[in-house]
């Protein structure tokens, strides 16, 4: 199963770096808000640059692992992608959107593992490998 992580990564903006496993690299968008287990929250996800796989692996004095795991690819077609994360803090169906630019819009799919309401990275803010949080006033 490939693999997908999420790093939050206090750089100038403090953001989650959204990453799959797709063709032996990680795609990877950056996501302001992080991602949310409520299909109401159409998170903005910024394209970035492909990321060797050893990045999964990174930590750092900014950057923890947030989230990690597997996931099946649902669906992939130009400008679409649906995964399905199996991870500690993220299950199920996650579809990204292309909508301009670098733009794409992050979501979660209506399925069981949806939570309405819920702020997960405010709930579980710390690394998934050490429990490690980074300073929020950043
Ligand atoms: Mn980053």
């Amino acid at each position: 199963m490939p693999r997908f992580v999420v790093q939050l990564h206090h750089a100038r903006a403090v953001h989650y770096d959204f990453r799959l496993e797709l063709g032996g690299v990680l795609r990877s968008w950056a996501v302001p808000k992080g991602p949310s287990l409520d299909p109401a929250d159409k998170r903005l996800a910024v394209a970035v640059p492909d990321h060797d796989l050893a990045h999964a692996d990174h930590e750092g004095p900014d950057v923890i692992i947030w989230d990690e795991g597997g996931f099946a690819l649902v669906r992939e077609r130009e400008g679409h992608l649906v995964v399905a994360l199996e991870g500690r803090k993220l299950h199920g169906g996650f579809a990204l959107t292309h909508t301009g630019g670098k733009s794409w819009i992050l979501v979660k799919m209506d399925d069981a593992a949806a939570r309405r309401g819920s702020d997960i990275a405010a709930e579980q803010p710390g690394s998934v490998r050490t429990g490690r949080t980074l300073d929020p006033r950043r």
